[in-house]
């Protein structure tokens, strides 16, 4: 059975485990300086954690949704990931992709942004004027849904995901019925997930229950200082690679800076807090 996850994701390693990058080496080998403790390393230990919920569900359950490999209208969604998400992206492109598929994906992400203008003007308005995270929420409610193409990083001859070892948390939850957003109310209102699953509370019994996990990965998305939490803007993965080739470096995997892998989170977030505030 699914266990609830305490929030216990934040602990400390000797940086023996495997390295986020995906090179299958231990961090401490790989990206030597990057910190064992950082909001990256974080991440991905959480995504373990996910997935070993979602693979002893499937071993246990008699009833399985129907996602499988090659499966990928999903994958045309609109939902938003994470910064520290998107990076983790870049860093295991970096490592497993040639310059042109790079290049490929950022040309890509840019025609995506024009069909979003054309067929989904208030997600589009979402996305380009600046809003808070609430905000951000709210138009997701009400007018997030399929969009006319997938996202960049799918390999749409064959329906695989190109980044599947890095895939963020939302992809790794496809196949769940049990929704995130929305209050309890709208929680209880059937939902569609996608054309090959119903929605609704009673297929929630036969899907994996990953919504215990949402509090543990908004810790790790927003600012946390003690109590207090700063909501962070998050994006589409096509919106990320817009963002990072006009405004970073250019279309190629570069970060501007690597405080979500060399700063502990603690680090990142007392820093974040204080060139957010006012
Ligand atoms: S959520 Fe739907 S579209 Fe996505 S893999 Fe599962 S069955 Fe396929
Ligand atoms: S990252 Fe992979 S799984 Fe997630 S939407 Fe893109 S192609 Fe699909
Ligand atoms: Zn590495």
């Amino acid at each position: 059975m699914p266990t609830t996850p305490e929030v216990n994701t934040l602990h400390q390693s000797d940086g023996n485990e495997p390295c986020f990058c995906g090179s299958g080496r231990k961090m401490r080998l790989c990206h030597k300086n990057a910190s064992p403790d950082s909001r990256a390393a974080h991440m991905v230990r959480f995504y373990r954690d996910v997935e070993q919920t979602i693979s002893d569900y499937r071993a246990n359950s008699p009833k399985q949704p129907p996602c499988r490999e090659g499966c990928s209208s999903c994958c045309s969604d609109y939902f938003p990931v994470s910064q520290v998400e998107f990076e983790l992206l870049l860093v295991y492109m970096e490592r497993h992709w040639s310059k042109d598929e790079i290049v490929q994906a950022f040309e890509q992400s840019e025609k995506n942004l024009e069909r979003l203008k054309q067929e989904n003007k208030e997600m589009y308005a979402s996305l380009v004027h600046p809003i808070d995270r609430e905000g951000e929420l709210h138009d997701i409610r009400h007018h997030a849904g399929r969009n006319s193409f997938p996202c960049p990083l799918l390999d749409v001859e064959n329906g695989r995901c190109r980044v599947y070892p890095a895939r963020p948390f939302l992809c790794r939850t496809h196949g769940s019925t049990h929704t995130f957003y929305g209050s309890w109310r709208e929680r209880l209102q059937p939902e569609k997930v996608c054309e090959y699953i119903d929605g609704g509370r009673t297929h929630r019994k036969i899907t994996p229950n990953i919504a215990d996990y949402w509090n543990p990965y908004e810790q790790l998305a927003d600012v946390r200082i003690g109590e207090k939490r700063q909501l962070l803007r998050q994006y589409p993965i096509f919106y990320w690679m817009v963002l990072y080739g006009r405004h970073g470096g250019g279309y190629t995997t570069e970060l501007g800076n690597l405080d979500n892998f060399n700063l502990s989170i603690d680090e990142h977030n007392a820093k974040m807090a204080a060139h957010n505030s006012p």
